[in-house]
């Protein structure tokens, strides 16, 4: 039997990172052909798709430089332009400091119940997770929550917003002051807000060429080779061609919930809290339109719930390099309940119908390309078991020397960047640096 020192499970973005900085022996297996994971890039009929939009908000310094180094050329910087669209009427993001344009009694439910909210500023619980619906209320305020917040979240997670937590709020959503707040309802203001304000992409090859640029130089690769189950207390992994591994140190970066369901011995109380993971799925319909600039925006909300799906955006806008020429490309998502997967057909008639009633296309576009790219594991829901159970299942891991990271690993919402740092980190951990 291989024995290996470290043992990566999975080659998306963490697990390409982990093995990059790692400066001991290690193995990676991927079950796919081919490395980057949810930042791989389909090319198909001169299109290049991503996994919906997949940018590149970097801030950290480390990031700032490596990417650049590993993209030479390859990369350019955009400067975002999102949007809402609601009311028949596009607004800038964010919406809580953006209202120009719409109904003014709309206007007026947003700006009033902003002021009113922070003129009662309640404290949040004392004790325990804040649900999103009471943290909306208390920070925004009830017009910006009818409008934007509830209907919007409650779409892209699938839960109510009473069953969300607000854990995940602060790095995501801005939050402006009351005077930014009448500003952007009085005038079309173009403060930016956020974290995400401008981003980076590679100019050719879709987001997959990020995922290239850190395979490349590694020799420990071993693409279509799926984990099919681990044993913890003899430290080894099975894989689809019948291989048995043995390890000193694992790490994982498939979604926790499926990589507890392939390890045994499980403890019952693991098992247990196992079972309280809660996740959603996303159906990203990917379109190719002969016709040029159908958008100049990055991408756009859709919080009404008439619009199947909740975002929209424009890979064209990202990089020329998108499209054919003359061509433009749309991603849409829809998400939906794990075991509760779209109706292709049906999801086509709703988004193309959708694209219509909103104007993004016109009679006379025609549709040339299309790819349906599903991601059953997208959003890890947060509700109030989340936290206790993911700090109780990581630490067991730990103790067992397995590190689970990654977006999926450590079960979070978080980003590219962010996964690259954890991998750095487990393989400076392992390392002993
Ligand atoms: C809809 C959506 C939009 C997003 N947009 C952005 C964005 O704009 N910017 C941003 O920075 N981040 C974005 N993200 C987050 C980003 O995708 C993740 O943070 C990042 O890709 C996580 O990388 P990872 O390596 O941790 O996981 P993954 O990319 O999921 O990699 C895990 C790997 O494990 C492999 N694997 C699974 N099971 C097995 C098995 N049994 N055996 C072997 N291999 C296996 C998979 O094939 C995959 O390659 C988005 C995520 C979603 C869902």
């Amino acid at each position: 039997m291989n024995h290996i020192r470290t043992l990566i499970l999975g080659g998306g973005m963490s697990g390409l990172s982990c093995a990059y900085h790692l400066n001991s022996p290690y193995l990676l297996l991927e079950r796919s052909d081919e490395p980057g994971g949810l930042s791989r890039s389909i090319k198909q009929d001169g299109f290049v798709y991503d996994h919906t939009g997949h940018l590149l908000h970097l801030r950290n310094p480390y990031t700032l430089k490596l990417i650049p180094d590993l993209l030479g050329d390859n990369l350019c910087l955009n400067e975002r332009r999102a949007w809402i669209y609601s009311h028949h009427t596009y607004t800038r993001y964010p919406f809580q400091a953006n209202t120009f344009g719409l109904p003014t009694r709309v206007i007026k439910e947003c700006v009033n119940g902003f002021i009113n909210a922070q003129i009662d500023s309640q404290p949040g619980p004392a004790a325990g997770p804040e649900s999103l619906r009471s943290w909306v209320l208390r920070t925004f305020g009830k017009g910006f929550g009818k409008y934007f917040f509830f209907p919007y979240n409650e779409k892209l997670w699938t839960v109510s917003a009473d069953v969300l937590t607000s854990e995940w709020v602060a790095p995501f959503v801005p939050k402006p002051s009351i005077t930014e707040a009448i500003d952007g309802a009085l005038s079309d203001q173009t403060k930016k807000f956020g974290y995400n304000t401008i981003f980076y992409y590679p100019k050719e090859g879709g987001i997959q060429a990020l995922a290239f640029a850190f395979a490349k130089p590694l020799t420990g690769v071993r693409l279509e080779t799926e984990v099919t189950a681990i044993d913890l207390s003899k430290k080894e992994v099975t894989t689809s061609v019948g291989e048995t591994l043995a390890y000193d140190h694992l790490v994982t970066t498939l979604p926790l919930a499926r990589f507890l369901k392939l390890t045994k011995p499980l403890p019952l109380e693991i098992q247990a809290a196992l079972s309280l993971l809660r996740w959603n799925s996303v159906y990203n319909l990917n379109l190719g339109i002969a016709r040029a600039n159908i958008s100049d925006k990055h991408w756009i909300y859709f919080p009404e719930k008439k619009y199947r799906f909740y975002r929209v955006g424009f890979p064209m806008n990202f990089s020329t390099h998108m499209t054919p020429p003359g061509c433009s490309s749309m991603y849409t998502e829809i998400s939906y309940t794990p075991g509760n997967h779209p109706d292709d057909r049906q999801a086509y008639r709703d988004i193309v119908r959708g694209l219509h009633d909103c104007g993004l296309l016109t009679r006379s576009d025609k549709i040339i390309s299309q790819k349906v790219l599903d991601i059953p594991c997208a959003y890890v829901i947060y509700d109030q078991n989340r936290t206790p159970t993911v700090n109780n299942l990581l630490a067991y891991l730990e103790s067992l020397n397995v590190h689970s990271i990654g977006r999926f690993g450590a079960w979070k919402y978080s980003y590219m960047e962010e996964a690259i740092l954890e991998g750095k980190s487990t393989a400076e951990k392992i390392d002993g640096v």
